[in-house]
């Protein structure tokens, strides 16, 4: 992976702003910049790895806490009662565009069926 800077990167340093929901020593919150729900945040760890394949063999705690502060996300977004849903797209077939792993916490609304 090249060293350069990503997206994500620029924004838990601050230098790109963001609507922080929270975050922990490992990880960080905030809300996705063109929502595709009610409830739209993006959760990351602060230390990156390309996808969530990568951060698994790699680093199975830093996952457990992302699932953890995506857990977190609803119960401060108020969803945890309707029910929520945590993607992580995974490469181009998935449209993954900021390599830099990152769980998509979706709800507050019903939401539509996976696929195409
Ligand atoms: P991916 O498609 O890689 O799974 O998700 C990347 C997400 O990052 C997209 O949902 C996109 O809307 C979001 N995003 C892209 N640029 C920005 C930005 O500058 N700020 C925020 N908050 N979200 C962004």
């Amino acid at each position: 992976m090249s060293d350069a800077e990503t997206l994500f990167e620029r924004i838990i340093a601050g230098e790109i702003p963001a609507d922080v929901v929270y975050q922990d020593d490992t990880t960080f919150a905030f809300r996705d910049i063109r929502p595709q729900a009610r409830t739209h945040v993006l959760v990351v760890p602060k230390k990156r790895y390309r996808n969530v394949a990568e951060l698994a063999a790699a680093d199975p705690q830093l996952l457990a806490d992302v699932i953890a502060t995506a857990a977190k996300v609803a119960e401060i977004e108020g969803i945890t009662g309707s029910g929520y849903r945590v993607v992580f797209n995974t490469d181009s077939d998935a449209g993954q565009t900021v390599f830099h792993v990152h769980a998509h916490v979706l709800g507050g609304e019903q939401l539509g069926l996976f696929g195409r």
